[in-house]
């Protein structure tokens, strides 16, 4: 794009901040010069998951709360098509991961390929892809979403859990220590059913990543 259209797009169009949504400059990781100064908030939410008679916790973490305006971002990112912003979120989560921990793989919460025609992408398969990128481990798409489910966003917490049952399947994770991508976690149903699935398939350690997570008591 020649500079003076760009110039005038973001006179028009100016990029805004992921995290305050305030218009003007921002870095590479999608920030202005304040946000980036702060520490990532680090959000954590902890899941029990009982696979076959053993006990896990699984462990949700995320830069941020599901809160505005950062929800609006994150909504143009799943639905609009604003597939550009897969970078600078990816960046996000790449700030909260811990140096010392260790995983085999990145592996994206999947979705059927029906909404995949329909949306044109999996919003969760391109953060991994970009979180790949900057980490250096490898993507692999060990899950695959077998049947189609009613959308999680309208649905009670005990429906959530009801409505991901038997939905995803594993080829083989013989071993793998698996660092777990999804968008947002609301309630954990699929995170935790994605979680599973790993376990059953033999994974050694299932940890999760995501964008935004909704705490219980969060006002919105
Ligand atoms: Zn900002």
């Amino acid at each position: 794009m020649s500079t003076w259209l760009h110039r005038l797009l973001t006179f028009f169009f100016p990029a805004r901040c992921l995290f305050c949504g305030r218009p003007g400059q921002v870095n590479v990781d999608g920030l202005c010069a304040d946000c980036a100064r702060k520490p990532a908030e680090r959000v954590y939410r902890y899941f029990a998951l009982k696979v076959c008679r053993e006990m896990y916790t699984l462990e949700c973490r995320a830069p941020m709360r599901y809160k505005k305006p950062f929800r609006s971002a994150l909504w143009r990112f799943k639905f609009h098509g604003e597939t550009s912003l897969a970078k600078p979120l990816a960046a996000q989560i790449a700030r909260i991961l811990d140096a010392e921990q260790t995983f085999d793989c990145i592996v994206p919460v999947p979705i059927s390929a029906e909404r995949l025609r329909e949306r044109g992408y999996n919003q969760s398969q391109l953060i991994a892809a970009a979180l790949s990128e900057k980490t250096g481990l490898p993507c692999r798409a060990l899950l695959t979403k077998i049947r189609e489910n009613r959308t999680q966003h309208m649905l009670t917490a005990q429906e959530r859990e009801a409505n991901v049952q038997g939905v995803y399947a594993c080829a083989d994770a013989d071993g793998l220590r698996v660092l777990l991508v999804d968008d947002i976690v609301t309630t954990g149903a699929t995170a935790r059913a994605c979680a599973r699935t790993l376990y059953q398939a033999g994974a050694a350690q299932v940890q999760c990543v995501c964008c935004a997570i909704v705490l219980p008591d969060s006002t919105q």
